[in-house]
């Protein structure tokens, strides 16, 4: 054993030594969610002290845009008097307290709203607890158990924390990659080839040997928000960094705003893969419409960023007007997240695409 072996990780090969190797998935569940020694169960991974910085951590000029377009669509849908106003994987609640913030004029708006955080870090809850203590939030596991009403939903970096599954085309199938352990350490290797059928459609385009990813969790849920929209009406909007249909290994590991190999520190390094759209958009579109995908900066943009920057800039000189202009440029520019990072839309039937998705 390597001396600086995390728990985690003496737990896993204690696992994998005893009952076999384990899937990629299973792995990155536990990395991010094991109950004791889980990244998000156990820290504040956010901002400049932690691991990585999001959107909102940015910027408030994010979570204020959203929240409007999230506002303006509840007034097109002829403003429900109860609806559940819902955010998936909060973080540290920055983006919510910025939506609440920006909302707070729009009438009948904050009363109509039952306002869910659905997290699984208990950890990550007090935190958003202590950012939203103006509010009455109500928190939930998982978006099954959010009340049946009109949802308006929000979802910045979300999926790309929940667990994948990778295969390998090979000439008979497919075969899982599967994390074992080799000379007492974590290491990669690959099960048997087998029939995944989700992975039908991919034959056509993969060659032996190409690797995609699968992310079951990710369709799920994007299935239950679907249908939530299709039955009672509403809107979500996701926000993550990806790319229509994956292609080959996105998984990755940071740690201390540094790259770090996956198996390296299971538990004390944030683990995300990218995003498959097209996977969402399929599993939605059974129940409901679903935008077009743009970029978060064309997004930004037609939401009215350009205009927000000044009028905030306004007020601000020195650093803080520098920092201001530094933030609006990592949002937006397409060399750092504004083409990286793409939205969809899920909508109900009937419905124009929500402000900022019009074709
Ligand atoms: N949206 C925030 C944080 C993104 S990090 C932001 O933009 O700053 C991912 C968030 O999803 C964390 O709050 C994490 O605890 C939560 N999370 C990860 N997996 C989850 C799951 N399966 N169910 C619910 N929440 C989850």
């Amino acid at each position: 054993m390597t001396p600086q072996m995390t728990p985690l990780a003496k737990i896993l090969i204690e696992r994998i030594t005893d009952t076999g190797p384990i899937t990629l998935a299973d792995y990155m569940a536990e990395c991010l969610l094991h109950p004791k020694h889980g990244y998000y169960s156990t820290r504040d991974p956010f901002g400049a002290d932690g691991d990585f910085t999001t959107s909102p951590e940015i910027s408030q000029m994010f979570g204020e845009l959203l929240g409007l377009c999230l506002a303006q669509t509840w007034l097109q849908q002829g403003s429900p008097t109860e609806f559940v106003l819902a955010e998936l994987g909060p973080g540290r609640g920055t983006l919510m307290a910025d939506v609440l913030r920006a909302t707070k004029g729009v009438a009948g708006f904050h009363a109509a709203a039952q306002i869910t955080l659905v997290e699984a870090s208990a950890a990550l809850q007090k935190i958003q607890r202590e950012c939203l203590s103006d509010y009455d939030v109500t928190w939930v596991g998982t978006i099954g158990e959010v009340s049946d009403a009109p949802l308006y939903l929000l979802a910045n970096e979300f999926f790309d924390a929940l667990p994948i599954h990778q295969y390998i085309m090979d000439a008979d199938g497919w075969r899982e990659r599967l994390v074992g352990v080799t000379d007492g350490e974590l290491a990669f290797g690959a099960s048997g080839v087998g029939d995944v059928p989700p992975l039908n459609h991919r034959r056509k385009d993969c060659r032996d040997g190409d690797l995609v990813e699968v992310c079951g969790a990710a369709t799920a849920i994007a299935t239950e928000i679907a249908a939530r929209i299709a039955a009672f009406g509403g809107v979500a909007i996701i926000v993550d960094y990806g790319d229509w249909r994956s292609l080959g290994d996105t998984v990755q590991a940071l740690r201390s705003h540094e790259f770090d190999t996956p198996l390296a520190h299971p538990g004390e390094a944030d683990i995300t893969a990218h995003v498959d759209f097209e996977a969402l958009a399929v599993a939605a579109v059974t129940h409901t419409p679903v935008s077009k995908m743009i970029g978060q900066g064309e997004l930004l943009q037609r939401l009215g960023i350009d205009q927000r920057t000044e009028a905030l800039a306004q007020g601000l000189s020195g650093t803080a007007l520098e920092a201001h202009t530094t933030a609006h440029r990592r949002l937006t520019d397409p060399t750092e997240m504004g083409t990286l990072f793409k939205a969809i839309a899920f909508y109900p039937n009937g419905h124009q695409p929500p402000p900022g998705f019009t074709p």
